[in-house]
């Protein structure tokens, strides 16, 4: 029954018995975690003021001599990571973050940090396409839009592509088919990821969206873009 910290990310707090709690967490270290929080809920635990979504933690735990279930013994919280006008967003990609590094996983921390860095500093509806894209690149959903995901080919930025069953083909691998993808489609969303004062216009964002949902589909998971 070993001693751990980690820094970490709160996903999910389910209640437990009458008062306490069993916790999902993201750590950098550890990959995914579940702990119990006895007591987490009457009024005067101390683990009461910590135990917040959408900021890092600084955990410290015991694990399990059975079982996958550690135990909490301290929770500091540390720095918010998302303004107040950007958490309903940030909910939105703890979800996403939770389907994507499910349990036994060794990572997800650092991506869904760096998604939430995404989301600060862009408008809530192009920062949550760029955040979970991000997310779905690292779990390898979806590659960069620079290459055709068939053939590997790189396609010149003025070219045309086509997205079909949720991939991003040339022209010769679509045959044609699928949903016409512009040049211009292309250079906003890929320059509008590395940064953010590259904007985004309402036809970019729900071309996008509707990428992002089709890979969610393709995977028999339910988005939350
Ligand atoms: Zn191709």
């Amino acid at each position: 029954m070993a001693e751990q910290r980690d820094i970490a990310l709160l996903l999910r707090s389910i209640p437990y018995s009458d008062s306490s709690l069993i916790l999902h967490i993201l750590t950098q270290n550890h990959g995914r975690i579940c702990l119990m929080a006895r007591g987490a809920r009457r009024a005067k635990s101390q683990f009461r003021a910590g135990l917040m979504t959408l900021h890092q933690l600084g955990l410290r735990w015991r694990t399990p001599r059975t079982g996958n279930m550690g135990t909490l013994l301290e929770v500091q919280r540390l720095t918010p990571l998302l303004p107040d006008s950007k958490i309903l967003a940030g909910q939105k990609l703890i979800a996403t973050a939770s389907t994507l590094f499910p349990e036994g996983v060794a990572h997800g921390h650092n991506e869904l940090y760096h998604a939430l860095q995404l989301l600060t500093n862009r408008p809530e509806d192009a920062g949550i396409c760029a955040a979970t894209w991000k997310m779905l690149e690292f779990s390898g959903w979806v590659s960069d839009l620079k290459h055709c995901w068939n053939c590997s080919e790189a396609i010149e930025m003025n070219q045309s592509m086509y997205w079909k069953q949720a991939h991003l083909f040339c022209q010769t691998c679509a045959h044609d088919q699928g949903f016409h993808v512009s040049s211009g489609d292309r250079k906003s969303i890929s320059g509008h990821l590395l940064e953010p004062n590259i904007k985004l216009n309402q036809a970019h964002i729900h071309l996008w969206q509707m990428m992002i949902k089709s890979v969610f589909q393709e995977h028999h998971i339910k988005s939350s873009v």
